[in-house]
């Protein structure tokens, strides 16, 4: 599971991305005046390859605060690729960060998570520090070129 935070979204804008991306299963979106809570779920694809990840977003959403905190739970998957789920978290999370850059909305993925640029082809990941710190503090092969880099 991953989780973040996005402070001054515009909550239309992120509502109909969720919509429109990532709900082609389910969804249901409850708004109050003060509060709107949404559950997303997505049958996914990963690498190509037809499998059957699913998804599940979950947005919680306060209006006084505009702050919105989302959780993405990757489910199945595990026949395809040992670290499947973690990296269909990950394209989530980064595909709500191109909106977040693009829209000047502020994101908080928490101390215990960091975002890495590959030099060779600017993808980005998330990766959970520890991660970074332990099994690949030397270098890490990005998934989309397929290049070693160092995380820094
Ligand atoms: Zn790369």
């Amino acid at each position: 599971m991953q989780s973040f935070m996005l402070k001054n979204p515009d909550i239309d804008i992120l509502l109909e991305f969720l919509e429109e991306s990532y709900a082609n299963k389910f969804k249901r979106v409850k708004k109050t005046a003060s509060v709107i809570f949404g559950v997303f779920l997505h049958d996914s694809f990963f690498q190509r390859m037809p499998g059957d990840l699913t998804l599940a977003i979950v947005l919680d959403y306060e209006a006084n605060a505009n702050l919105a905190t989302v959780w993405c739970i990757a489910m199945g998957g595990v026949r395809m690729e040992a670290n499947a789920q973690q990296a269909a978290e990950r394209d989530f999370i980064i595909d709500v960060g191109k909106i977040a850059i693009d829209h000047n909305w502020k994101v908080e993925y928490g101390p215990e998570k960091m975002a890495l640029k590959c030099p060779h082809c600017k993808a980005q990941y998330v990766y959970l520090a520890e991660e970074v710190k332990g099994s690949f503090a030397d270098s890490t092969r990005c998934q989309n070129c397929g290049r070693l880099f160092h995380p820094e």
